[in-house]
């Protein structure tokens, strides 16, 4: 007794009409790239559903590789078998014992599509229910609200059964909202923000600041390890790497002291921009969340956010941190980003930095500064990598290089 298919619901596809073609297209892709090196399964799609034709493939590890694909709202998993009663009933209890999660409560639901089969739809309900109760200790009948409910479907060439519901991971298809860039740091905040976009049908890229020799070898390492935790969900990332060192420095000759963290995130923010027009994105993402340090307060963003114009997403600006540190480990990047070393950002902040900077006293200091040759030089200097799911190197292994 096996599994033959797994059937797969569609979620907010469904009330998008006129997209419906494309957005299932998406989806069956991304399907496809995840279920990528099992064999002999075959992958079918219609309107309302996808189909999974297992074959010989191992019904578990499709639902696991499955459990990630954004834009599945659910999975059940459905056996076929032959028009015998005795092989309905093992394979009712089969599905039973193969459940996730062991109900207390039960019923049969049977459809009969053809009226030749020797027993009616509550003989049938009557058999398979007797079979269940008599083979598992403590389960009851609920024919109102089951915990569990066994769809059994006689049809003229088999008989189908299924009936778990298994949660998919929700959101819109890979890359069905667009591209947007993610400015990834290596601490907790913007790797989960990088991940809700994505579960909004966002096809991301991540850029990162880095400034040697202020910053190691071993914080360009982290980013492109994290990096890699979002791969393992789309497929790959490429990451832009900005050399910032020089415009730091220039900023923190140039700039007031309590100003210097304002102007480095507007500069961060025009190259940013500049390498989002570049790459056609548009939105630029963040990890910013309201008032959780100087450079998120609302002056700060006002001030900030002067020098673009374009979408700036901030998936995480009602969260706490005890929310987003809750998704950060469930992603398996609060580990990465809990590494001590260094940011771009962390070596260079003032020791007060201005909690409600003004635009026009930032705009004044940045006017006796000519940035634009450094930015150049910057967006000239950018180091682009294309991160794959399992390619990063293991810190073991990166050992004594650095
Ligand atoms: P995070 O945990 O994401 O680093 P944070 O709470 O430390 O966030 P900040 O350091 O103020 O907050 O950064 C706010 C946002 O600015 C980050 O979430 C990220 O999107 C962006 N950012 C900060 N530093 C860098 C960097 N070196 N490279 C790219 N983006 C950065
Ligand atoms: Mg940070």
């Amino acid at each position: 007794m096996k599994f033959d298919h797994i059937i797969i619901r569609y979620g907010e596809i469904s009330t998008k009409k006129r997209n419906r073609k494309s957005f299932v297209d998406k989806l069956r892709a991304h399907i496809r790239w995840s279920l990528k090196g099992l064999e002999g399964l075959e992958i079918k799609a219609n309107r309302e559903r996808v189909y999974i034709l297992l074959h010989d493939a191992d019904h578990k590890e499709v639902l696991g590789r499955l459990k990630n694909v954004f834009g599945i709202q659910s999975m059940s998993p459905a056996i076929k078998v032959d028009r015998d009663i005795e092989k309905v009933k093992e394979a009712a209890l089969y599905y039973f014992n193969n459940l996730n999660e062991k109900p207390a409560t039960f019923k049969i639901s049977t459809k009969r599509a053809d009226k030749d089969f020797p027993y009616n739809t509550d003989e049938i309900n009557h058999m398979l229910g007797g079979h269940l109760l008599s083979n598992s200790e403590g389960l009851r009948v609920d024919v109102r609200n089951p915990e569990f409910n066994l769809r059994v479907e006689i049809r003229r060439e088999a008989v189908y059964m299924t009936g778990e519901i298994i949660p998919g991971a929700g959101g819109l298809p890979f890359g069905s909202s667009g591209r947007a860039m993610l400015m990834l740091s290596g601490g907790i905040d913007s790797p989960v923000a990088g991940y809700l976009s994505m579960k909004r049908g966002l096809e991301v890229e991540a850029i990162h600041f880095y400034s040697p020799p202020f910053t190691s070898e071993r914080s360009r390492q982290k980013v492109i390890d994290l990096a890699e935790k979002l791969a393992q969900i789309n497929g790959k990332m490429k990451v832009h790497i900005v050399p910032f060192t020089e415009i730091q420095l220039l900023i923190q000759k140039q700039i007031p002291e309590n100003y210097s963290m304002t102007s480095t995130r507007r500069l961060m923010l025009r190259i940013a921009d500049k390498l989002r027009e570049r790459e056609d994105a548009m939105a630029i993402i963040t990890g910013e969340s309201l008032g959780q340090v100087a450079s998120q307060t609302m002056n700060s963003m006002f001030t900030i956010n002067e020098v673009t114009n374009t979408p700036i997403l901030r998936p995480l600006i009602a969260m706490d941190k005890t929310e987003i540190i809750k998704i950060a480990r469930e992603l398996e990047t609060f580990d990465i980003s809990n590494q001590p070393y260094e940011d771009c950002c962390t070596v260079f902040t003032p020791a007060s930095p201005k909690t409600k900077p003004k635009r026009d006293k930032v705009n004044h200091y940045e006017s006796y500064v000519d940035f634009e040759p450094l930015i150049e030089k910057a967006l000239a200097d950018i180091d682009v990598l294309t991160v794959e799911p399992g390619q990063s190197l293991k810190k073991e292994e990166l050992g004594d290089l650095f």
